[in-house]
């Protein structure tokens, strides 16, 4: 009896301090990759629906691991988050943007958004690194920081909302309509743009039921003032769809991928060019 309970407190004990070991090790390995200039910065172009030009970027980390190659965001990031080292990896996205800023259209229409972790967004941490990071690059495009929330969106400070609008910076709210982030964030949040998670995007002409939803997020931000971008867009059926409807902005597979930004220029030129 004994000998037994004994050997399986030591087994979970075992598979407690190797879980422990990896998530620590991938914490490392994020870190180490910060300087080991693992990361990439990408970007995927946003199309105005009416005009269908590109009118801004979203920036999307790559991580290239040495050991373990492409390593997707969606593993990494909510990683980061917990061990608290989103902070450098957006510092990272944000120096990087700046370092292209001369390569990058100069106009005020244009727009780069980043995503900051709700957890980055919390306190004014993200304040400070737009302080001494993006502003004095003296930017031209209009900056949008996508919130995007994996737990429960936090109990933002409602000043670092007003002093990010007041600093002219445009608030979206990413994946709307999914998970946590629900409709009372339309109040407390103010956001100037909801982009429509790809779920909804993926449903038009095949799930009655989200596609739905997609129609009521349409008419819900249109009610509210607040600009509309789809992402997600994989066929030019749903392009039309949601044009037709009167969303701002569309992102997707069907007009670019991915791309490092230091190739976005000669996109927008051939983008330009067509
Ligand atoms: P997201 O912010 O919702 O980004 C959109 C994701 O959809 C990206 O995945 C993009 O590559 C992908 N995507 C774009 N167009 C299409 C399409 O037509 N079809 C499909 N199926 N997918 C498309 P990615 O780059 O793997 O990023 C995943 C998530 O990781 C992002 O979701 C975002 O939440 C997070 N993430 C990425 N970069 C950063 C970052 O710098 N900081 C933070 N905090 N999160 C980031
Ligand atoms: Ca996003
Ligand atoms: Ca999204
Ligand atoms: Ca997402």
């Amino acid at each position: 009896q004994l000998p037994l309970a004994l050997l399986l407190s030591m087994l979970t004990s075992y598979i407690v301090w190797l879980a422990t070991a990896n998530r620590m090790s991938m914490a490392w390995q994020i870190s180490y990759g910060l300087t080991a200039k693992e990361f990439m910065v990408y970007c995927q172009p946003i199309i105005n629906a009416s005009s269908g030009n590109c009118d801004g970027i979203e920036l999307l980390l790559r991580w290239h691991n040495a050991r373990q190659g492409w390593i997707p965001p969606d593993v990494f990031i909510p990683l980061a988050e917990r061990q608290n080292l989103i902070a450098p990896l957006t510092r990272f996205v944000i120096t990087e943007m700046v370092a292209h800023l001369p390569v990058m259209p100069r106009c005020k229409s244009f727009h780069v958004a980043i995503n900051v972790a709700a957890s980055h967004f919390r306190d004014r941490a993200i304040l400070d690194d737009l302080q001494t990071l993006w502003w004095p690059a003296n930017p031209v495009p209009q900056l949008v920081v996508e919130l995007t929330e994996r737990d429960a969106l936090p109990v933002v400070d409602q000043r670092v909302i007003s002093h990010l609008h007041k600093v002219g910076v445009q608030l979206a709210i990413d994946d709307f309509g999914t998970g946590h982030s629900s409709l009372s964030y339309l109040k407390t949040l103010q956001p100037d743009v909801l982009k429509i998670d790809k779920m909804f995007t993926a449903a038009i002409g095949t799930d009655a039921i989200n596609a739905t939803v997609t129609d009521m997020v349409i008419s819900l931000a249109q009610r509210l003032n607040i600009s509309l971008v789809a992402e997600g867009v994989e066929t030019e059926e749903q392009a039309n769809y949601l044009r037709e409807r009167g969303v701002d902005r569309l992102q997707g597979y069907f007009y670019a991928r991915p791309m490092p930004l230091g190739d976005f220029p000669a996109w927008m030129d051939r983008h330009l060019a067509h």
